[in-house]
């Protein structure tokens, strides 16, 4: 990494760079910090230097990179635009990180069986009653604390056996749904939520479960680990021979999207905003509180499809958490590897809670939710945090 080399894929990136700042309002880390190396521009600049050799990769500089939150707000608003993803991708298999990463909990989180079984076997013991305690030994920033005070945020089975629904009578396509690691492990209502609404609109669905895309793996270095999972997301499309590829956690979507270049590969909340016109839904006279996730806004782009289609509800009412310089902090491993700076931005977020606060916050993804779900708790303010396509399936008209 030091040696000077024209043609090293960070400092062609790097350069791209215009230093126009215009990414810095966007940035969550730089309104947490309110400093230059924790903005898009500083990051930049520093992966450029050490790059070129003119700056030595010590400890304080790697912990700069290494808290990114790989939220993509700095690409969305780019002008130029800097891809700013495939950068932090290439920094991160370059450089190590200022702490060593927890590598093994990190490969266990991403497979689902294992994953479905040990939230089994922590329910049936109850331990989360008893391991919650024991972690506040633990020393405060540790990861083995962060992951074990996530547990009483995982969502329960749910056991509403769904209303019918009519077969449409016409076909438009086969599509494959794509359910990933954690979200497919803990959060399976909402990818039956997905499927329903997909066979609703008229789409056969193809499952392709008990995979994970490889995001975990390609934002923490590990690239060894990313290629195997790509190689198996690939094989697993070519085989379902369907014309798209969709997921209910926006967090896959750019890993999926690099997986299979030249694929259509969607959230399924823009997919069904596009192409789910005949849906009719069940009116609803409730509040509820909605949160973006920084990967749905700024990767799938899809935060208008995700309001779009939750208006489609009579009569239920949306108020949304700011996404402008914001992350709930769960960010992938983030939340694990630095559980202060985690709950800082999450509280920045939680400090924008209407008053009163309704009783249900809609999210799509399983760690923002996991992360929210504990910041809640500790205000004293628990929500029933749902996936928006449980709520939407939930009130599909049979
Ligand atoms: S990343 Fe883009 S928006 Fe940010 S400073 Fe560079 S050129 Fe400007
Ligand atoms: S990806 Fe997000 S946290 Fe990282 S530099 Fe860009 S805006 Fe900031």
């Amino acid at each position: 990494m030091a040696d000077s080399a024209p043609h090293n894929p960070i400092i062609d990136l790097a350069d791209a760079c215009v230093k126009c700042g215009l990414c810095l309002p966007y940035c969550p880390t730089y309104a947490l910090d309110g400093v230059e190396t924790e903005s898009p521009r500083g990051r930049i600049a520093l992966s450029r230097h050490v790059a070129d050799g003119s700056l030595a990769p010590d400890a304080d500089l790697r912990a700069h990179l290494d808290h990114c939150l790989g939220c993509m707000a700095c690409q969305r608003v780019c002008p130029v635009p800097v891809h700013y993803g495939e950068l932090l991708t290439a920094y991160r298999a370059a450089l190590p990180p200022a702490r060593p990463r927890p590598r093994r909990l990190l490969r266990l989180l991403t497979r689902p069986g294992l994953l479905r079984f040990g939230v089994g076997a922590a329910r049936a013991t109850g331990a989360r009653r008893w391991l919650s305690p024991l972690a506040r030994l633990l020393p405060q920033g540790s990861v083995l604390r962060a992951a074990i005070s996530l547990l009483p945020a995982f969502p329960e089975p749910s056991r509403a056996s769904p209303t019918p629904i009519k077969a449409p009578s016409t076909t438009h396509g086969r599509v494959a749904l794509f359910g990933g690691c954690i979200q497919g492990a803990l959060e399976r209502d909402a990818q039956d939520a997905a499927a329903r609404l997909l066979f609703a609109a008229g789409y056969e669905v193809v499952r392709i479960d008990g995979l994970c895309c490889g995001a975990l793996g390609a934002h923490t270095g590990d690239a060894a680990d990313a290629a195997g999972k790509k190689q198996r997301v690939s094989a697993a499309f070519a085989a379902g021979k369907v014309d798209a590829l969709l997921t209910a956690t926006p967090g896959c979507l750019g890993t999926l999207r690099e997986d299979l270049p030249g694929a259509q590969v969607q959230d399924a909340m823009a997919f069904l905003d596009l192409h789910g016109d005949g849906l009719q839904f069940r009116p609803l006279a409730r509040k509820a509180l909605l949160h973006l996730p920084c990967t749905q806004v700024n990767v799938a782009r899809a935060d208008g499809a995700v309001r779009r289609l939750l208006a489609r509800i009579p009569g239920l009412e949306l108020d949304t958490l700011p996404t402008q310089g914001m992350c709930c902090g769960a960010a992938g491993s983030h939340m694990l590897e630095f559980p202060e700076r985690a709950a800082a931005l999450r509280d920045r977020l939680l400090g924008h809670l209407p008053d009163p606060a309704p009783d249900l916050l809609l999210t799509a993804n399983i760690g923002c939710r996991l992360h929210l779900g504990v910041g809640l708790h500790e205000r004293g303010a628990p929500m029933r945090i749902q996936h928006p396509l449980v709520l939407l399936a939930q009130q599909l008209a049979p």
